[in-house]
């Protein structure tokens, strides 16, 4: 099949961070700073991402501030003509490194938030992060920069999502991410914490609506559904090794940043190999491409072009075998493992719940 050009990269510039978020996508095994690659390799994969065709990339982590070299890839990156986000803790992102980031050339920013307040924000992070996070707004917005912001969403933060939002309208963000968890790394290993209940959701839907409706243009919010509690599964990355590639703090390129979880797949290093021939040519980024991968029930399925089967990191995760129909689909022989979860919710308190921590 013809191979697409990707559009984004997602650069995961370090594991590390000053947080320690019970859903975080990073894999439970978490990269040790000597082995994130060097400077110069950074931009050596700004340099590859260019004449791949990519447009946009993605500076996160971990927190991608303590990497001193930050304005360096940025400045790079800007060079090269790709638009330039940096994903954000804002822990860290003092005047100073700011004004640097935005001399840059960085184009916007994304923070994350936990919670609508302190008193619940910081114990879900670990770290008493929410009061630097609003003078990182303000610092964003006072620098004239587009402020993005994104919360992930659960059991312990579900019932603030109104006040949430008008936390955010309050901060002058442009653009609200409101990602339901989605278990895979160290939000699946706190799945039984974190898992809301149907009633839960169906609230924070409703609250959602509302706030759509109170805020019109004033601010655009995204609902990024609870895949647990849909019948068919989300159309993953666009398609795996289609849109978008990631490269993980040890160099390994991968096609979205949950697959190193995939133990059957061999991904390569952009130590020893190109990125445009990673991107083409390698067995990881082609196992899935297209549909000839596909078992039954979707090979035969009409949706196969809508969701491509769906998540295969979440069916590797859940069943052991990646090219398993994703288990949301309620066609998999495998749903029950996701019922068994949501039905166990039903009669579930909702307090602020025992986290095994990222990193702890
Ligand atoms: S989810 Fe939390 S712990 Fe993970 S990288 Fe983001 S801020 Fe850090
Ligand atoms: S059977 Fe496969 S292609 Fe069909 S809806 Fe389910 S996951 Fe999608």
């Amino acid at each position: 099949m013809p191979v697409n050009l990707p559009y984004a990269l997602t650069a995961e510039l370090t594991h590390r961070c000053p947080l320690s978020c019970p859903y975080c996508s990073n894999p439970l095994e978490l990269q040790k700073r000597e082995n994130e690659l060097s400077t110069d390799q950074w931009l050596s994969v700004l340099e590859q991402a260019d004449e791949l065709g990519v447009a946009q990339v993605h500076f996160t982590g971990g927190e991608p501030l303590l990497r001193p070299d930050l304005e360096r890839l940025v400045r790079r990156a800007r060079e090269l003509g790709l638009y330039v986000n940096l994903i954000t803790s804002g822990v860290g992102l003092s005047d100073q490194r700011l004004r640097q980031l935005t001399e840059a050339g960085v184009d916007s920013i994304q923070l994350s938030v936990q919670a609508a307040s302190s008193e619940l924000a910081d114990p879900i992070a670990g770290f008493p992060a929410h009061e630097l996070k609003r003078q990182a707004a303000r610092r964003i917005r006072d620098i004239g920069l587009p402020l993005h912001m994104n919360v992930v969403l659960h059991r312990a933060n579900l019932h603030q999502l109104e006040d949430i939002i008008e936390l955010c309208v309050s901060w002058g963000a442009e653009r609200l991410e409101l990602a339901n968890a989605q278990y895979y790394g160290w939000a699946l290993r706190n799945v039984q914490q974190l898992l809301p209940r149907r009633e839960q959701l169906q609230e924070a839907e409703a609250a959602y609506a509302r706030a759509q409706r109170r805020y019109g243009r004033q601010i655009e919010l995204l609902w990024i559904l609870p895949d647990y509690f849909e019948d068919f599964p989300k159309p993953c990355m666009g398609g795996w090794g289609q849109v978008s590639l990631t490269v993980a703090p040890d160099g390994r390129v991968l096609p979205c940043t949950a697959a190193s979880e995939i133990r059957t797949l061999t991904f390569e290093n952009v130590r020893e190999r190109g990125l445009v021939w990673v991107w083409r040519d390698s067995p990881s980024f082609n196992a899935y491409r297209g549909s000839d991968w596909m078992p039954e029930p979707c090979r035969s399925c009409e949706r196969r072009e809508l969701d491509y089967g769906g998540c295969r990191c979440q069916a590797f995760l859940l069943t052991g075998d990646a090219r398993a129909t994703d288990p949301v689909c309620i066609r998999s022989p495998h749903r029950g493992i996701v019922s068994d979860r949501v039905g166990t919710m039903a009669g579930a308190d909702t307090g602020l719940p025992d986290y095994s921590y990222r990193g702890r």
